[in-house]
């Protein structure tokens, strides 16, 4: 239908628009007007992000420095979801460390050889998850690796070289694939005496996911949670630019011997053998032990696991580090949005396919 309407003026006719047109242009001008309004609503919310101060805050917790940075709108605000992170983390904390007399954890292994413990759903899901991890590493990441850590004095001990028998009778106790478990019901058990659970390998990271969590639930968008070099990413900076994260050079302190600096959320972890170690003899002895040898992994100086999560990040720079380049260069390939930065003995630089391009590399400038 294409009728056309006129207006029939003193002795001329005059075509006016058609009424077609003229819905069209009504729709147009309600259109550029909601459009105007949407705009305008967009200023005054990009203004508020903009008017998004960084706040950041520091805490002794997990025997290692967490540090929180968040951007919000009001210092009233932040500090209370500080608070309420700081008082989250500490409460999980408690409920999987191994040092913790009261913890579920160490009453998972004082019942060792005993029998079943009944845990909560979280130390469930960690210790499901650290299962996980060990079957996808073949071993080198094993959570049953506590019986080492006591006699290398990792664990509350002094540190010492142990004696080869006294490694060969830990070693003998660490065995994942033992464990007795049904997460669905909460049961957990370690079947032989003297077997001991360590979550050292994987709770930062379970606890960095769930510490991100709280902060996204309490409405924060842009943050980023370190615990000790297990960071966790929640969304870009208010302007929508990526953080910067330095990799640690493994041997020269306060330096970076790379930078990632595209991400937006996710996280990053890195396992290295200069964080926790004693020297002997000229030796240096590390916490992260290899469970097939009792001793500490001796293959690369620092694993660094870029992930989706931060539980993943955590438990696979553990067992990267154990596995060494090759095989743990494989594992991260096979796996789905994970990259790895590994550094050998000698200081040699060795990047998953997928960050080949977009590292910074300070020492190459
Ligand atoms: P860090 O705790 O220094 O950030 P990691 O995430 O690599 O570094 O964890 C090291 C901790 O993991 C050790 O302190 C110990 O509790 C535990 N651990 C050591 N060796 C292993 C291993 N082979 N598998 C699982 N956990 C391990
Ligand atoms: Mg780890």
């Amino acid at each position: 239908m294409n009728r056309q309407y006129t207006h029939k003026g003193r002795g001329q006719e005059k075509p006016v628009f058609p009424r077609k047109k003229l819905s069209f242009l009504a729709v147009m001008l309600i259109l550029i007007g909601i459009a105007a309004g949407t705009a305008a609503i967009a200023l005054i919310l990009s203004r508020g992000n903009s008017a998004e101060k960084l706040f950041s805050y520091q805490q002794l917790l997990m025997d290692t420095d967490v540090s929180l940075q968040l951007y919000s709108g009001s210092s009233r605000e932040a500090e209370e979801v500080k608070e309420d992170l700081f008082k989250e983390m500490s409460r999980l904390e408690l409920l999987l460390s191994c040092t913790e007399s009261s913890s579920e954890v160490t009453i998972i292994n004082r019942a060792a050889g005993e029998g079943p413990v009944q845990v909560g759903p979280e130390t469930a899901e960690v210790i499901e998850k650290a299962i996980h991890y060990a079957r996808l590493s073949e071993g080198a990441f094993d959570p049953t690796i506590g019986p080492l850590l006591d006699i290398w004095g990792f664990r509350g001990e002094a540190n010492r070289v142990p004696e080869p028998v006294e490694i060969e009778a830990a070693a003998a106790l660490v065995d994942y694939s033992l464990m007795e478990n049904d997460y669905a019901a909460g049961k957990v058990f370690l079947p032989s005496s003297g077997m001991a659970l360590d979550l050292g390998g994987i709770a930062k990271g379970y606890i960095v996911d769930r510490g991100l969590e709280l902060l996204a639930r309490s409405g924060i968008g842009h943050a980023l949670l370190n615990a000790g070099g297990d960071i966790g990413i929640l969304g870009p900076k208010p302007d929508g630019s990526p953080w910067r994260i330095g990799v640690k050079h493994p041997r020269r302190d306060d330096e970076l011997i790379a930078v990632i600096s595209w991400l937006k959320k996710g996280a990053v972890v890195t396992s290295g053998d200069y964080e926790r170690f004693f020297e002997e003899d000229g030796e240096r002895y590390h916490h992260i032990l290899d469970p097939r040898t009792g001793y500490p992994a001796r293959n690369l100086l620092s694993a660094t696991v870029v992930a989706p999560t931060a539980i993943e990040a955590d438990a696979l720079s553990t067992a990267l580090f154990v596995m060494g380049p090759q095989r743990g260069l494989e594992l991260v390939e096979s796996l789905p949005g994970v990259e790895a930065i590994l550094v050998t003995p000698q200081l040699e630089l060795l990047i998953s396919s997928g960050l080949q391009d977009c590292v910074e590399l300070p020492g190459e400038s």
